[in-house]
């Protein structure tokens, strides 16, 4: 069973609202501008709804009228609002100069502000009204600009964090200002009163699917003698405010959630919702030690908890969560290898790791109390899963199982641990800021001593963070580390080789990226296994070598040194992986990348090199991730070839001559939560990914790695990894576990059943 968490984003449809839809849908079906009597029975359903929803919204005077949902009532009243600014305009009055919106507003509103006044030509200036670190609007500030502004929007209480606006706040600081005023009342809806017929708002928008009414049904209240301007005309309905056969099933689903929310006994009283917000927190801080709530409760809408976790990602989170049957949302917009940081938390002023974080966890008025228990009990499962994947401290101290290479990727950067498992030693390459706890948690978590913190060269677009993880791990550094003087990439002076059990690191200078850029070559015995090549070359591309540090003239060279010492095939590890390709070899990077090419055949000097290298590095843009290009890319686009596999192809394959190894890359913690019996998969997490390439890139031709994970994301970059290395038959299940079979997902080890 999935518990839903999500109910900012929009809600199931009440029991109620359903039955009053299917009821206009099949009896009282008529058109109500008709006036024969199935039109009478539908315009009664309608003006009942209208009755209820102004007693609701304390709106007895005022237009009030239906939409398609807050997003068409916004636009209205902004048209309306500055088609009557322009009016004034062209009969030659001065206008105030600016149209204010809180800066934490839905993006719908200064989306809309921006539309309307560059579409009437107004071109007055769009300016975001400040808020505190309370998310409450700065009335200091609004006071004093109010009377320069012709349109200020300012919601009722902000969909990310519930943070509830001081209404007679802002009416006060709004007296004797000539501008009118938009309420966003969306999130208020049913939570919060209004009292429109008290409060000198003009226009206020609502949306029916955020409380328990199907999604395309909303409201938009107009104040009497407030500008009016129809978005919609037509036939003339909803008295020509708004014309268009009405969405009756809608209105009729709308009506009836209204009149549940007056009959006071479906939803919950404010005070048993603050009841159960305390118990999510209780279990929040139980499950995540640290956990940061990023709004005031007493400010804020009880049923909105917007967290952030230190040292785990609003990324791990979801896919923790998602694992256990918990739906949530990123407080900010995730994309798969980076979290947007949330413009709200970012406008209060939070700092960055919190903004980029943050998990929003929001829950419905009528939803059941055993709902939220469940909840609790999961997301202390949850707390359980992390601990027993090391993810976060835990009381048991057996030291866990630790893979050869862990990969950990920040925007792009990538990082490694090098860990040996029988002498228990570590070496990390290329540490990131971001990383320091986590990489700290992971040795100490797994008994492993620290031998050595390696850069692969001076970043550009980062300090390194090695004197702040051997810090964070001062109590994990090998002995001999202890009292190591190190170069500047962290390296041991007085040696030439790093020694881990079977394992051992050695240097290759590969200037060019930098003057200090090094190539660590991590050796097994006598097999050379991989090369660590920071930015000297990644995956489609050459390391940028146009930086003050750079030494362009050694770059050609340097590449025709890693050639004579590592070969071809064998795998590089690169420091940037923008594309979700893992590794490579120089052999696919010379089909790749003409100017790698050339000059590992001689074709390009290093003179030659360096200037056709310097012109595909002219005006190179910083990256997607707006950190610093690392590289001029030559192969930009992700390969489009499908690796996707339908389910209905898997339980074919499954069926084959050849038996296709399954191969689950979701993380360990997630695995946990939600074991897959029926597949018996592999488990080898994406992060740990790279050990396994070549044992599965050595299978036969014909036989099929299928792998899978939660959605089919990160199933699809392994799958495609695996294909780089040569083998073909790698395919991603589409749609990931979410789409299979539901029900024979199950049996977990807590004995709870998550179906996924
Ligand atoms: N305003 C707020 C505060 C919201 O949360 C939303 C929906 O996310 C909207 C406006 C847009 O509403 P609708 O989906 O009805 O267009």
């Amino acid at each position: 069973m999935e518990i839903y968490l999500d109910a900012n984003a929009t809600t199931p449809v009440l029991p109620q609202a359903r039955a009053a839809a299917l009821s206009v849908m099949a009896e009282a079906f008529g058109n109500p501008s008709s006036i024969h009597g199935s039109g009478l029975r539908a315009r009664a359903v309608l003006d009942e709804a209208r009755a209820t929803a102004r007693r609701v919204l304390g709106a007895s005077t005022g237009r009030l009228l239906f939409t398609s949902g807050a997003t068409e009532g916004i636009q209205t009243a902004v048209l309306s609002a500055l088609t009557a600014l322009r009016r004034r305009r062209d009969t030659g009055e001065s206008l105030p100069q600016q149209l204010l919106y809180g800066a934490t507003e839905h993006k719908a509103v200064p989306e809309a502000l921006k539309h309307w006044n560059a579409l009437l030509g107004l071109h007055l200036k769009v300016v975001a009204i400040p808020v505190g670190l309370d998310g409450r609007h700065d009335l200091a500030w609004l006071r004093e600009q109010a009377p320069q502004a012709g349109l200020v929007c300012t919601m009722a209480a902000n969909n990310e964090t519930g943070v509830i606006s001081d209404l007679d706040g802002i009416a006060e600081a709004l007296q004797g200002s000539p501008a009118l005023w938009l309420v966003d009342g969306v999130q208020a809806l049913g939570k919060l009163a209004l009292d429109l017929d008290r409060r000198p708002i003009d226009y206020a928008p609502f949306s029916g699917h955020k409380l328990y009414a199907p999604k395309g049904i909303g409201m938009l209240y107009v104040r009497d003698g407030a500008p009016f301007t129809p978005l919609i005309a037509g036939g003339g309905q909803e008295g020509a405010l708004r014309s268009g056969t009405e969405n009756m099933a809608g209105i009729a689903a709308l009506g009836a959630v209204l009149k549940a929310l007056e009959s006071g006994e479906v939803f919950a009283s404010a005070q048993r919702l603050a009841e159960r917000r305390e118990r999510l927190a209780a279990a929040l801080r139980d499950a995540f030690p640290g956990v940061v709530f990023n709004a005031p409760f007493a400010l804020s809408l009880p049923t909105t908890l917007n967290v952030s976790v230190p040292g785990l990602s609003a990324k791990l989170l979801l896919d923790l969560f998602d694992a256990a049957g918990l739906r949530v949302s990123g407080g900010s917009a995730c994309g798969a290898s980076r979290a947007q940081p949330s413009y709200v938390l970012e406008a209060m002023g939070l700092p960055a790791w919190r903004t980029a974080a943050a998990v929003r966890l929001s829950f419905g008025g009528a939803d059941a109390d055993t709902t939220l228990d469940e909840a609790c009990r999961r997301l202390r499962a949850c707390g359980e899963s992390l601990r027993a994947s090391c993810q976060i401290p835990s009381a048991d101290e057996a030291p866990r199982h630790a893979e050869r290479l862990t990969r950990f990727v920040v925007d792009g950067a990538c990082c490694y641990v090098v860990a040996d498992e029988a002498s228990r030693r570590a070496v990390v390459i290329d540490p990131l800021p971001e990383l320091t706890e986590r990489l700290a948690q992971w040795m100490r978590c797994r008994g492993i001593a620290l031998a050595a913190v390696l850069d692969t060269h001076s970043h550009g677009d980062h300090a390194s963070s090695a004197p702040a993880l051997r810090a964070a791990a001062k109590d994990l550094l090998a002995p001999e580390a202890q009292g190591h003087r190190v170069d500047a990439l962290g390296w041991p002076l007085d040696q030439d080789r790093l020694a881990l059990g079977a394992l051992r690191l050695s240097r290759l200078a590969t200037p060019g990226h930098t003057e200090d850029a090094t190539a660590y070559l991590l050796h097994e015995g006598e097999t050379l296994r991989a090369a660590f090549v920071g930015d000297t070359v990644m995956p489609g591309a050459l390391g940028r070598s146009d930086f003050t540090v750079s030494a362009p003239l050694a770059f050609g060279p340097s590449l025709k040194t890693l050639a004579e010492r590592v070969g071809a095939d064998v795998t590089l590890l690169p420091g940037h992986d923008y594309d979700d390709r893992f590794a490579t070899t120089l052999a696919i990077e010379s089909l790749a990348q003409p100017l790698l090419d050339g000059v590992l055949r001689g074709r390009l000097s290093a003179e030659a090199f360096a200037a056709e290298k310097a012109e595909l590095e002219r005006d190179l843009p910083p990256t997607e991730y707006q950190t610093m290009a690392c590289g001029a890319r030559v192969a930009c686009a992700r390969a489009a070839e499908r690796v996707e596999m339908s389910a209905a192809e898997l339980r074919t394959a499954l069926r084959g001559a050849v038996a296709p190894v399954l191969v689950d890359v979701r993380e360990d913690y997630e695995v946990r939560l939600s074991p897959t019996g029926e597949l018996a998969p592999e488990s080898v997490p994406l992060s740990t990914l790279l050990n396994a390439l070549p044992r599965w890139s050595a299978l036969p031709a014909d036989a099929p790695v299928i792998f899978f994970c939660r959605s089919g994301n990160r199933s699809a970059q392994a799958a495609k990894a695996l294909r780089r290395f040569g083998h073909a038959q790698a395919w991603s299940l589409e749609g990931g576990l979410a789409l299979w079979d539901a029900e024979k997902i199950s049996a977990p080890a807590d004995g709870l059943a998550f179906a996924i």
